[in-house]
């Protein structure tokens, strides 16, 4: 972390040739579980990672935004009162459209100084790790504290959802924003995603002599973009001819009738999400009495329902989950919205490289690029630094 803290005050400097004012950061995610069940209200249970996006800011007199990236050529730049969705594009949508969303939500941009900003992040991007809303988080924090907007962490979530919808044009829910501005650390972010209401739920990983391996199958989830809408309307579907708001009013006492009265595939659908509401909730209450040694069994189900319900499994992600449930994991499923992206496994920490190699092995096997693992411990939140 000190290094990129360093990179950032150091490409600050280089970038806009004067020394930054102060650094802010904020952290990836992985979700636990709860899969695509956001969207439809229910529950979801994300933590923020120990992989940081860092932003060094220095305010300006003129009210203009600057914004550079470790990761990008050009240096962005707007004047705070031009501000609007359609004139943000690329990589800059994201920071500047925080800025955009600040005044959405009733910051009075006319009245705030300019800035420059400069970003590094250690969130991978495209690996499902959200590196996404760890920009946003990084940026609403910093720029709520130098325009002293004084925004809870609940509004600044929704300040970088409605960056990544109207700015950036990908209709995501509040989960990753959520995790990342109110993570704590060793604790995941238990989320009810209709009324906004979250609590700290202890992970215990370590005592427990475990740790939480991602495996990045590298197999790009782009294409997805029809394979999600798809599922979004299956899931509406269902809740209409069921008669509920959402998928959300409904629990697993409903599914005979939704077997009833839906087509085999919708019914697939709807039992995903009403089955994934309830382990969640399982899964928190497992954490809290039991520990995180009984969760295994919820993870493992939540890959099947995900797999054989939800059909948004690969079969890059199932072979990275049977190979480490057969190699001493816990618990393994995928995570993310599918299609591609990573799994997690939680695993013994002395049994992490045994299942490296063996998926590795069980890759390479069957002509799989090889796939990236690393393990994540549960971090604090966006932050001043
Ligand atoms: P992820 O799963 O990592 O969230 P997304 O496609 O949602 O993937 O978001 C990745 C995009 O966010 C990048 O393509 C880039 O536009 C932007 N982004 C993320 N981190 C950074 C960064 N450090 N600097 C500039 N842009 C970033
Ligand atoms: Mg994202």
């Amino acid at each position: 972390m000190s290094d990129i803290r360093d990179d950032v005050v150091a490409g600050f400097e280089e970038t806009f040739g004067r020394a930054s004012e102060g650094v802010w950061s904020a952290p990836g995610r992985v979700n636990l579980i709860g899969e695509h069940t956001d969207y439809n209200l229910g529950f979801v249970l994300p933590f923020a990672i120990n992989r940081r996006t860092v932003v060094a800011l220095g305010l300006r007199d003129d009210g203009v935004l600057r914004v550079a990236s470790e990761f990008a050529d050009e240096v962005a730049e707007i004047s705070i009162a031009e501000l609007a969705p359609e004139r943000l594009h690329g990589w800059s949508a994201y920071p500047l459209g925080v800025a955009w969303a600040l005044g959405q939500f009733g910051a009075d941009l006319a009245g705030v100084p300019g800035a420059d900003l400069y970003i590094a992040s250690t969130v991978p991007v495209g690996a499902g790790l959200s590196s996404s809303a760890a920009i946003e988080s990084a940026v609403a924090v910093a720029l709520n504290d130098v325009w002293q907007l004084g925004f809870d962490r609940q509004t600044l979530a929704r300040v970088g959802q409605l960056a990544e919808n109207k700015a950036v044009g990908a209709p995501t829910g509040i989960m990753d924003q959520s995790a990342s501005l109110l993570g704590r650390e060793d604790h995941a972010v238990f989320l009810d995603c209709r009324s906004l209401e979250s609590s700290l739920v202890p992970l215990g990983f370590a005592e427990a002599g475990l740790e939480l391996l991602i495996i990045d199958t590298g197999v790009s989830h782009s294409h997805a973009t029809g394979g999600y809408a798809a599922r979004r309307a299956s899931c509406e579907q269902g809740a209409r001819i069921l008669e509920v708001d959402s998928l959300r009013d409904l629990t697993v006492d409903d599914l005979p009738r939704a077997r009833n009265l839906l087509d085999d595939e919708t019914f697939r659908r709807v039992r995903h999400v009403v089955t994934e509401n309830q382990r969640v909730l399982d899964t928190v209450i497992a954490l809290r009495e039991s520990g995180p040694l009984a969760i295994g069994e919820l993870l493992d189900a939540s890959h099947i329902s995900m797999r054989d319900d939800f059909e948004i499994s690969v079969p890059e992600l199932d072979l990275a989950v049977e190979t480490a449930q057969a190699n001493g994991a816990i618990g393994a499923r995928m995570t993310g919205g599918g299609f591609g992206g990573a799994a997690i496994a939680l695993v013994p920490s002395e049994g992490i490289s045994r299942i490296q190699v063996a998926v590795d092995g069980a890759f390479a096997e069957h002509g799989f690029a090889q796939p990236t693992m690393f393990t994540v411990t549960a971090a604090s939140g966006a932050a001043r630094d």
